[in-house]
């Protein structure tokens, strides 16, 4: 994988229309599908109202945004309707997140987002547009990527250095079974997810995660037994391997190198 932009020939401008297609070009010749491995993605045709890139070996499919600076907490995404719409249909793609050097013509930073990971709590509704812009009342979505757990972020490309394809695989492969779920409950296996990774440990008790009982509580406000949920999503986190048992009460996150 070479992290340059081959565009030695084209007159760069600094317009976003540029950088779109040096990223996509970029994505056409280097990436890999992190689901199946296969060594091409594919773009599809122009416009097409969904994704970006898919592969033709797995068909998973694949949206790209990319930006000169590091992404902050909130990404901006489309329509708040569709966003919505599209989860629960569960056709929503996978989210390759890219950062470039504009000097260097260069990728710095390449990261996935898995498609299993976008859960309603991380989608939020922004204002709708003031009734003087062009599409006054439209209501866009922000993706809070600082509630996706770690996990759920599988860097390809990190501060210029292009991580081994096979732990890529690996760490994309350790939550596939949050496929399995339909949304509601992949929404608190995700969100207890983050919770045990702000714990900031690899070691802690049942009760350590029921210190977010409040952060959940908001989450979930129709709920009035969370800490049996909390119970419930750590048993079954602990049976699909990503967790282990260590002794009564006790758990560990388990490694992915
Ligand atoms: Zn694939």
């Amino acid at each position: 994988m070479k992290l340059g932009f081959e565009e030695a020939q084209t007159a760069y401008t600094s317009g976003s229309q540029s950088a779109r297609a040096l990223t996509e070009q970029w994505v056409r010749t280097w990436a890999y599908c992190p689901n199946c491995g296969a060594s091409k993605i594919n773009p599809f045709p122009n416009n097409s109202p969904v994704a970006d890139f898919h592969s033709t070996v797995c068909k998973e499919e694949y949206e790209l945004k990319s930006q000169k600076n590091q992404f902050s907490n909130k990404v901006l995404d489309g329509a708040f309707k569709t966003k919505c719409e599209r989860l629960a249909a569960d056709n929503n793609p996978n989210l390759f997140l890219m950062n470039y050097d504009l000097r260097r013509l260069s990728v710095t930073n390449l990261f996935v987002v898995p498609k299993h990971f976008f859960v309603r709590e991380i989608i939020e509704e922004r204002k709708p547009l003031a009734a003087t812009a062009r599409r006054a009342g439209w209501v866009g979505s922000n993706i809070l990527l600082h509630q996706i757990p770690q996990s759920g972020k599988i860097y390809i490309v990190r501060n210029g250095q292009v991580a081994p394809k096979d732990s890529v695989l690996t760490q994309w492969s350790r939550t596939l079974f949050l496929r399995d779920q339909g949304q509601d409950a992949r929404g608190w296996l995700v969100d207890v997810m983050k919770c045990i990774e702000d714990l900031g440990r690899t070691e802690f008790r049942t009760e350590d995660v029921y210190a977010f009982e409040d952060r959940l509580s908001r989450l979930y406000p129709s709920n009035r037994n969370v800490k049996p949920k909390i119970r419930q999503q750590l048993q079954y986190l602990r049976d699909r391997g990503y967790l282990d048992f260590v002794s009564r009460g006790y758990y560990r996150l388990r490694s992915t190198s």
